[in-house]
């Protein structure tokens, strides 16, 4: 089929091609044909293989430099025949194995969870099947399906159009064309290029304007953009803070563990421990310096925190952007539906003739309209207003239902303030039969720069232009108002009334939305917009209330608290954006009023001046702002160096979304090309729930971190023990507590799944009353590193103190000829399991940097005790499983030696709840 050239058909020819029509297709040949065709999806041939996740799992620096060791300990082995350095490295590649299976499963488990994850954000296709317009998924839609497309919607396939009003795609993607792109339904000549195909629509491009129909021709891969797909494969790859940063620390602990090892090299030559003995040292001691495992588990400290998220309802479209999102030190969020609920009530109105209040809650259309007085409204008296509520309802596209099975009580389907409107008039009793015979002959839809929509209607009393849209954009309109039942002249009194009324409902927090109408005589059909919406005659104002979010204060003060600004950008009144962000706590508890900055204002001000208030203001409100404005705050934040995070619902907003470091749609309001562009998607378009996002990216880092310090915690220890062996070799030729093959075993056998599920640990209310990371901060730092070197310095005293204790209570001098002997066997296991036992303590306590391990908190990471739990039997195995401890130069030791292993990690523990208690006690004594 992919021979047919689509363009050159008529649209009676294509839907022959297609064996299909404007009906669409029945259900029955929709399945046969999805067996035919395969899904419509081109995830697939973008995602990586598995083969290409297991390689990648072999090409980090740390893992390169095991590699190298393990092919190094080979290489001796046969030289020299040395078994010692046989089990080595054997050790060294079961651990390059056992990582790469790790990360390999975690990392293609991750890729997984984010492709399915992917699928919730999409809007479902809207397709007629079995004649009937229904929502299906966009991977179930096949060629010859019939879909509708509207502004904002993302083209799910490739289409021959149909039916096309004023319809425009945005082709940039595919074809690098910056314009929009006027679609029609005439037929082609065959040749022409894809960009010339004005007839087509093509799957990855986007609808600019307008609405339309088109049968899908091509799905998948068979669609131009899966062609282009195929050829270059290309995935871009969104790196995190932190993953640079891991990068820098291999780059680093591979030049120590080198330098380490080249001075262990020289120190124990000089001992004249010959050179054999001398390389696999110094090998191995390399080798237990490097903490290869942290690639994987950055994987699974980011997979771990996005599939929390999905479950508090944010998508996040790339794992490392969940990190990134921990930080964000400013976010610029939108106003309505994000702070507040967008369920709109109309509570008030006002016309020349009147002041209105409005009883009643939601969209139930059930209240009174009562006078200034309290008393309810004669029924003459609405009549009079009939004007006013009969033009809620006509400019309006927005309906309300009521209850049904999905819907407990009435519900809005629409725009929410439109609902509202309509709502208003019910209660007014102005719904009657006019009201259907007033069918809509032109629209000029809603758009945020004009911050207006009207419909052109045939009333029966004659055509009508009937408008709403915010106070000052229907001013710039009107000249004549509805005063003493007629039409008047506008005075600049009425002028200042309006905005009167106007600023005393947005101060109290309510939207307010003016209506006017004009009737038509002549022809409209031509008219120009500008045309049409002049000369409007004034009806009057309502003003609706929009409550804020459960959970948005709470959420405002936890980015007060983690040093996050919050900017509210919004096209919505100065005064009510002023009152909203007073309700929910949008400034700092110093209790300062915030700046609010209007978008007329904004266009006055340069990017200097513009960028220093926003360096002396953590709260800001942009408000009546247009679409550009929002880019241009995104931009100069970009610039001063501070990580964005920006909400955006509208087609409009897609350039801030981009622009911003991290871009988030709402996907209850989003249209799909926000939602595209947009590195993460708020199912329930909530703040807080952004909050919480940012919540989850810091306690990565603060994972991650815990990672790296209790892993280089034992390296310090090992460390140690192999120098402590050197210097006892050095001065009465006793015997080393610890060897190579048991240095590299205790990473295998004791430390890389509870090191990994460390990264399970839960946020802690920590978490988010740190300022957000300066990108100069690291993990190791001066006071990190006297930390690991102390707890380490101690791990590696204790270990070394049970060997010889085992020593001194046998009665026992080991010097290095009893190397193999089983009395060495034991006093080794006693260093081993020390370290290891020792190392469980450390992970443990690391989880809370002051709080007791002791908590009530110490079942919030489960996966990790079982961890522990698996990786002490596994420490047992090594010590008392015959063979195991063959291998590892290990022999059973007794119940009282066991003692003196956990009274060793009990020491321990002691030492850390000991630092913990310090750090806690100049807070209690405030
Ligand atoms: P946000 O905070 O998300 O920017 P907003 O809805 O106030 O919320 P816009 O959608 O840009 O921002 O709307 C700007 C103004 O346009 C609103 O304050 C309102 O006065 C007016 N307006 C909004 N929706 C409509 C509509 N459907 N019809 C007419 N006017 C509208």
């Amino acid at each position: 089929m992919d021979e047919i050239a689509f363009h050159a058909l008529s649209v009676d020819e294509t839907f022959a091609a297609l064996n299909s029509s404007m009906q669409g297709l029945s259900s029955q040949e929709a399945a046969r044909r999805l067996r035919v065709h395969g899904s419509n999806d081109l995830v697939s041939a973008k995602s990586r293989s598995r083969l290409a996740i297991l390689f990648s799992q072999f090409k980090d620096l740390l893992v390169v430099v095991l590699i190298v060791a393990g092919f190094i300990s080979f290489g001796i082995a046969l030289v020299e025949n040395s078994w010692e350095n046989y089990r080595s490295g054997t050790i060294i590649f079961l651990i390059v194995i056992a990582d790469a299976a790790l990360g390999f499963s975690l990392e293609y488990n991750a890729s997984r969870i984010v492709r399915k994850l992917r699928t919730l954000i999409f809007s479902p296709a809207r397709a007629i099947r079995d004649k009937r317009l229904t929502e299906i998924p966009l991977q179930t839609l096949v060629p010859g399906d019939v879909i509708d497309i509207e502004q904002g919607d993302k083209i799910p396939a490739d289409l021959r159009i149909v039916e096309s009003n004023n319809l425009q795609t945005n082709e940039f993607s595919l074809t690098g064309e910056s314009m929009p792109v006027d679609k029609t339904t005439e037929r082609f000549a065959a040749d022409l290029t894809v960009a010339d195909r004005r007839n087509m629509a093509f799957a990855g491009t986007s609808v600019a304007s307008g609405s339309g129909m088109g049968v899908v021709v091509f799905t998948g891969m068979r669609t131009e953009l899966g062609k282009i797909a195929t050829m270059t494969e290309e995935t871009i790859e969104v790196r995190s803070p932190l993953q640079d940063e891991l990068n820098v620390l291999a780059v680093r602990l591979t030049v120590v563990a080198g330098a380490v090892s080249g001075v262990l090299l020289v120190l124990a030559l000089w001992l004249g421990l010959g050179w054999l003995v001398a390389v696999t040292y110094a090998l191995g001691v390399a080798v237990a310096c490097v903490p290869q495992a942290l690639p994987a588990q950055l994987i699974v400290a980011m997979s771990s925190a996005s599939q929390h998220l999905a479950r508090k309802n944010a998508v996040v479209k790339s794992l490392p952007t969940v990190e990134a999102l921990g930080s964000t030190n400013v976010i610029c969020t939108d106003k309505t539906g994000t702070l507040t609920r967008n369920e709109m009530t109309v509570t008030r109105a006002w016309s020349n003739e009147r002041e209105l209040e409005l009883t009643g809650v939601g969209y139930q259309p059930e209240g009174e309209v009562l006078d200034e007085a309290g008393n309810p409204v004669s029924e003459e008296d609405l009549q009079a207003l009939s004007l006013l509520f009969r033009t809620a309802i006509l400019a309006s596209a927005g309906t309300v239902h009521p209850p049904d099975d999905q819907h407990e009580n009435w519900y809005a389907v629409g725009d929410p303030s439109e609902a509202a409107l309509v709502v208003m008039a019910m209660k007014a009793g102005a719904f009657d039969g006019k009201i259907e015979e007033s069918p809509k002959l032109r629209s000029f839809p809603f758009d945020p720069g004009r911050k207006r929509m009207s419909f052109i209607r045939r009333l029966p009393e004659g055509d009508c232009v009937m408008m709403k849209g915010a106070t000052d954009s229907i001013l710039d309109v009107c000249v004549s108002m509805l005063k003493d039942g007629g039409v008047q002249p506008m005075t600049q009194g009425d002028r200042e009334r309006i905005e009167d009324w106007n600023i005393a409902s947005s101060d109290q927090a309510l939207r307010v939305l003016a209506l006017a109408y004009r009737p038509l005589n002549g022809d409209f059909e031509s008219a120009s917009l500008e045309e049409t919406e002049r000369d409007m005659v004034f009806l009057g104002l309502v003003g609706m209330i929009d409550p804020p979010r459960r959970g948005v204060r709470e959420a405002m003060a936890k980015c007060h608290n983690a040093g996050i600004d919050t900017y509210m950008i919004t096209g919505d009144h100065a005064a009510t954006a002023a009152a909203i962000a007073r309700d929910i706590g949008l400034a700092r508890a110093d209790g300062r009023t915030v700046r609010v900055v209007r978008g007329k204002e904004m266009a006055g001000l340069g990017d200097e001046e513009l960028a220093y208030m926003m360096r002396s203001n953590s709260a800001l409100i942009f408000s009546r702002v247009e679409p550009a404005h929002k880019l241009r705050v995104v931009r100069l934040l970009g610039e001063q160096g501070r990580v964005v995070a920006v909400t955006g619902d509208g087609i409009n907003d897609a350039p801030a979304l981009k622009r911003a470091h991290i871009g988030v749609a709402m996907g209850k309001t989003g249209v799909d090309v926000a939602k595209e562009i947009a590195e993460v998607v708020l199912l329930d378009d909530n703040f807080s729930t952004l909050v919480d996002a940012v919540e989850e990216g810091r306690s990565i880092y603060s994972n991650i971190r815990k990672v790296v310090l209790a892993s280089l915690t034992t390296n310090v220890a090992e460390l140690l023990a192999v120098l402590f062996g050197l210097v006892g070799i050095a001065v009465g030729n006793y015997a080393i507590p610890m060897l190579t093959i048991q240095i590299l075993a205790i990473d295998l056998m004791a430390e890389i799944l509870p090191l990994t599920f460390l990264c399970f640990d839960p946020p802690t209310p920590d978490d988010m009353k740190r300022r957000p990371r300066n990108r100069s901060d690291h993990i190791l730092n001066a006071a990190t590193g006297i930390e690991v070197g102390f707890f380490g310095s101690l791990i590696g005293a204790l270990s070394v103190a049970n060997f010889f204790l085992y020593m001194h209570r046998h009665g026992l001098t080991l010097g290095q000829d009893a190397i193999g002997t089983i009395e060495y066997a034991r006093a080794s296991a006693m260093t081993w399991l020390t370290m290891a036992f020792c190392q469980f303590g450390n992970i443990l306590s690391r989880r809370y940097q002051n709080v007791s391990i002791f908590n009530s908190n110490i079942l919030t990471n489960k996966i990790l005790l079982a961890s522990i739990i698996i990786s002490a039997v596994q420490s047992f195995a090594a010590v008392h499983a015959p063979g195991i401890n063959d291998f590892l130069g290990f022999a059973p030791i007794g119940i009282v030696d066991w003692l003196y292993i956990l009274a060793a990690a009990g020491v321990f523990l002691a030492f850390w709840e000991g630092l913990k208690w310090m750090r806690r006690r100049p807070m209690q004594t405030v």
